[in-house]
């Protein structure tokens, strides 16, 4: 089994308090194909251009991610900047350059169009749905999103929404899609639009799943230092995905043990700039760290 990821492959250059980064690798799909790739082979479907550099195929290429999908456009590569506040939560973009983005329709290879998981990672949801009518009758699909989408293209999301198995977003895009302050409350309602399984990702304070089997409460890893967290939302649900694509048994079954394998996968992304601290992980170094998060939530 492989996971099919579908998202951004950018150039990120981030700002902290104390250092800044240029031209980072980044991008929803390249944070998310390298968190997947520790637990399942990854097919990867993006957009880079002429200037993308060839150390970052090579690092996706060390990741064993399949390539076929990615169009190298002719024009400049994505370019999304940003600059993260003093609590290393709130976070500001600074800069978007769409580059070959703009002009970006998702074409699938056809041996990927048989794929059982797929990651429609944040993008627009226009080209989420275009991938979507490509695919012959997947077995479990999840869309992640951010609040660019909710403010431009609502109703394409919703609509979107409908067509998934999972949908994934964090507490303030889940306040701002059903104007609840609670995050039970607005669990409820998003189920209402459709998708079997939700999931609202609380930063630093873990995520919360409702599914028919009932709610999950997700804990982060505790990290005593975080020194970007760019992408830790496409790593949590690329490990995820990656997980639940090669465990045994139903997706009930295997749910929550694929959020803690997403949550300390994403705890590596937290550790490094860019795609630093995940490169670092290993399946090994996952696998401690979820045993330590099952120590410190048994009671
Ligand atoms: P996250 O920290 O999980 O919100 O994801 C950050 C990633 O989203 C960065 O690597 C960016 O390159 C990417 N990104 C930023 N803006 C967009 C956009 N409009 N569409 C797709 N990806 C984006």
């Amino acid at each position: 089994m492989s996971v099919l990821v579908v998202g951004s492959t950018a150039l990120d250059s981030i700002k902290t308090p104390t250092a800044e980064n240029p031209r980072l690798l980044g991008g929803s799909a390249s944070h998310a194909g390298v968190a997947a790739s520790y637990f399942a082979p990854v097919k990867m479907v993006g957009v880079v251009g002429k200037d993308f550099p060839r150390r970052y195929i090579n690092l996706y290429k060390k990741h064993a991610i399949d390539l076929t999908g990615l169009q190298i456009g002719d024009g400049k590569t994505f370019h999304w900047s940003g600059e993260y506040e003093l609590n290393m939560n709130n976070r500001r973009t600074l800069l978007t350059e769409l580059g070959v983005f703009e002009h970006f329709t998702p074409h699938l290879p056809d041996q990927y169009k048989s794929s059982n998981f797929v990651l429609l990672a944040n993008i627009a949801p226009a080209l989420q749905h275009h991938v979507l009518d490509q695919m012959r009758r997947p077995k479990f699909v999840v869309a992640d999103t951010m609040d660019l989408w909710l403010n431009i293209a609502l109703d394409d999301l919703v609509k979107l929404i409908r067509r998934v198995d999972g949908f994934v977003l964090n507490d303030s895009e889940a306040h701002q899609l059903t104007n609840e302050d609670n995050v039970f409350a607005a669990l409820k309602k998003i189920h209402q639009l459709g998708p079997k399984y939700v999931i609202i990702k609380k930063g630093s304070h873990g995520s919360i799943l409702s599914s028919p089997k009932g709610f999950f409460i997700c804990p982060a890893f505790p990290l005593h230092k975080v020194v970007d967290p760019t992408g830790a939302g496409d790593s949590f649900v690329g490990g995820l995905m990656g997980y639940l694509s090669r465990a045994r048994g139903s997706i009930d079954s295997n749910i929550r043990k694929a959020m803690v394998y997403g949550s300390v996968t994403a705890s590596f992304c937290c550790e490094g700039f860019g795609l630093n601290g995940t490169i670092k992980a290993s399946t090994e170094k996952i696998k401690l760290r979820y045993k330590e998060l099952e120590k410190l939530t048994r009671f």
